[in-house]
């Protein structure tokens, strides 16, 4: 072969490397980041992302009600200061499925993102929280607990001190709220006080699991008491369910484990510099 051939293959094999090249570079086929049109990571998208947990809100005087002792239950004022933080610093809420989909690196989410989930369904989700997300255009999701739910639905309410949320109450604050699973009726502990989830056999669990699934579609769950072992994890791959979130704090990254994400607990001493710590990234 002659030095010219080797020397036309050699350009040949060049053009076609930077042509190749410069296709995945402009068309990106591998990353569909539509929220930020492609721009790079360090040019406005999130790398970490806190998840928030919240209970119940009371919008009375907590000192001097049944929910002085309990530290999940925030102060509506408090609540309010919370999201009008977020909204005065431009945060954007993210909606689950926006964050499966950041993990699954499908979507890039911008730099001052937040996720607000509520544990339980409580009914002070609607009294309460949705004004104040509705108002700032928020959005979050509720951990139902379908057991309560269905009795709230058929009007019966098995606490003086609080409601939760109907079947009647979701549709009306769907516009605000996606609804998942925090099983049917696995909320409970057994008599040597161990979470139910983890001293039920996996047929007990899975047919808890899809019993609320059947009823609202969820694909993302939440471990009542934070409490999981490897059966749950593989029982809820099994029904469908995308994530799995715990009480376990720290941010969410492309390599969270998907049955493991953590979240931040809101208590009702987690005050304005606690806050901004977490949601900057800083905690
Ligand atoms: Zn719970």
């Amino acid at each position: 072969m002659g030095v010219f051939n080797i020397l036309k293959r050699f350009i040949l094999f060049t053009i076609i490397t930077v042509l190749l090249l410069g296709f995945i570079v402009t068309v990106n086929p591998f990353h569909n980041n539509f929220l930020t049109y492609g721009l790079p990571l360090n040019n406005g998208a999130q790398e970490k992302i806190p998840v928030l947990c919240y209970h119940h809100v009371y919008d009375g005087n907590i000192k001097k009600s049944v929910f002085k002792d309990s530290n999940t239950v925030l102060p509506l004022s408090l609540f309010e200061k919370h999201m009008k933080y977020l909204h005065n610093n431009n945060f954007y809420t993210a909606t689950l499925d926006e964050l499966a989909d950041f993990m699954e690196g499908k979507i890039d989410l911008p730099k001052k993102t937040v996720v607000l989930t509520f544990d339980d369904g409580y009914r002070s989700a609607k009294g309460l929280i949705y004004p104040v997300l509705k108002k700032y255009n928020f959005q979050g999701s509720v951990f139902i607990i379908g057991k309560y739910s269905e009795e709230a639905s058929n009007n019966i309410h098995r606490f003086e001190n609080f409601q939760y949320l109907s079947y009647e109450d979701m549709q009306e604050i769907s516009d605000v709220f996606t609804f998942e699973n925090h099983t049917f009726d696995m909320h409970r502990l057994d008599i040597n006080k161990m979470p139910s989830l983890i001293v039920s056999t996996p047929k007990e669990v899975e047919t808890d699991l899809l019993t609320l699934q059947s009823k609202l579609d969820c694909k993302y769950f939440a471990y009542p008491y934070g409490a999981y072992d490897n059966t749950a994890l593989t029982v809820l791959q099994e029904t469908g369910h995308k994530l799995a979130f715990t009480v376990n704090e720290g941010y969410v990254e492309m390599s969270t484990p998907k049955y493991e994400i953590p979240r931040f607990g809101m208590f009702s001493y987690t005050n304005m510099l606690e806050f901004r710590k977490i949601v900057n990234l800083k905690a």
